[in-house]
């Protein structure tokens, strides 16, 4: 039926404006090419989470220092909160700007990002909200190359902003699998994970301000940072609002979408 999408695939890109619907199109890609999903966002709110188990409650803004934007020494962070526990120290810093609805710095970024696709030898990944700046965009491709991986394609979901601030503040997910849920669409039953029995919550980031101010991100850094990628890598474009939204629906969408690439 979808003759003409690829058969098998090394790495893809799945990129959108946060919120746009990217979850039930990496599933599709997760299931058709038997991929695993590799998300930034994911990793950084686990990250957060060690640093809301710590339980540290005074202003982390005070470790930033905003004119040479840098944070103060690991050292100096750990004296202030009364740990120097790594996991706690990184979900310090990505938090100061996750819950700001900022992108986290690309250095930051980057290092993270190439640990984690060491971890799984750079193939059979979908990235998921990395790159997003056009700056991620060179670090993947040199890794690539110095890895002899490849990104087969960039699977775009667009949507407008006015769908996504209704989408986004009505969405929960699972702390513990990080499964995303819809309270219209596609409702947790009785507010529980169906995997993992435990109760969905509400991303910190998820209130209607830090979602412009992710919206506004998208159209500074990621765009051209698409239009960058764009010059080495085929980009399909599929819809993340549908009328009928059904997995079969959703499945045919990307199906058809990465025929014509
Ligand atoms: P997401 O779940 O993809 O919407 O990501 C949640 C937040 O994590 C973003 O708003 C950023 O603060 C941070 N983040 C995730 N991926 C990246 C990235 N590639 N570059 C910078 N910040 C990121």
């Amino acid at each position: 039926m979808f003759e003409n999408a690829p058969d098998e695939v090394d790495n893809v890109i799945v990129t959108g404006k946060s919120g746009a619907g990217k979850q039930p199109r990496i599933d599709v890609l997760v299931e058709e090419y038997d991929l695993e999903q590799l998300s930034t966002g994911n990793i950084f709110r686990s990250y957060l989470g060690s640093f809301g188990e710590y339980g540290y409650d005074g202003d982390i803004s005070q470790f930033w220092n905003e004119e040479n934007e840098r944070f103060v020494s690991d050292e100096e962070i750990a004296e202030g909160i009364g740990t120097d526990d790594e996991e706690v120290l990184f979900g310090l810093k990505a938090k100061y700007f996750v819950d700001r609805g900022k992108f986290v710095p690309d250095r930051i970024t980057n290092e993270l990002f190439k640990s984690y696709f060491g971890k799984k030898d750079y193939h059979g990944q979908v990235l998921d909200g990395y790159p997003r700046t056009v700056e991620q965009a060179e670090f993947l491709l040199d890794l690539i190359e110095e890895k002899k991986s490849k990104i087969d394609f960039v699977l775009w979901v667009r949507n407008t902003d006015e769908k996504i601030i209704e989408r986004t503040t009505k969405r929960r997910i699972c702390p513990k699998c990080g499964k995303v849920y819809h309270l219209k669409y596609d409702p947790p039953k009785n507010g529980k994970c169906e995997e993992c029995g435990v109760e969905v919550i509400q991303r910190s980031d998820d209130t209607e301000e830090k979602i412009r101010s992710r919206l506004q991100e998208f159209k500074d850094k990621t765009r051209p940072m698409i239009e960058k990628l764009e010059e080495d890598i085929p980009v399909a474009e599929v819809p993340g609002h549908l009328e009928e939204f059904t997995p079969e629906n959703v499945r045919k969408s990307v199906m058809e979408a990465l025929t014509e690439l």
